[in-house]
């Protein structure tokens, strides 16, 4: 059974903090926001994602910009 979900750390912009995320890697790049799981402010999130569903990059952006 091929997994379809993953997890992956993030650094948030605002506080710095690690947190980890979940990404569905067959829904193919995608952005989203995800609150920050420490100082809850929302961080929108760009996931790159090749044809083969391996992750080839993750960009942070703070999400009220
Ligand atoms: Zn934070």
């Amino acid at each position: 059974m091929s997994q379809v979900l993953t997890h992956t750390n993030i650094t948030c912009p605002y506080c710095y903090s690690d947190f980890s995320t979940e990404i569905d890697i067959t829904a193919g790049s995608q952005d989203y926001y995800e609150d920050c799981h420490v100082c809850c402010n929302p961080v929108q999130l760009f996931i790159h994602i090749d044809t083969d569903g391996e992750i080839t990059g993750i960009d942070v952006t703070p999400g009220n910009e």
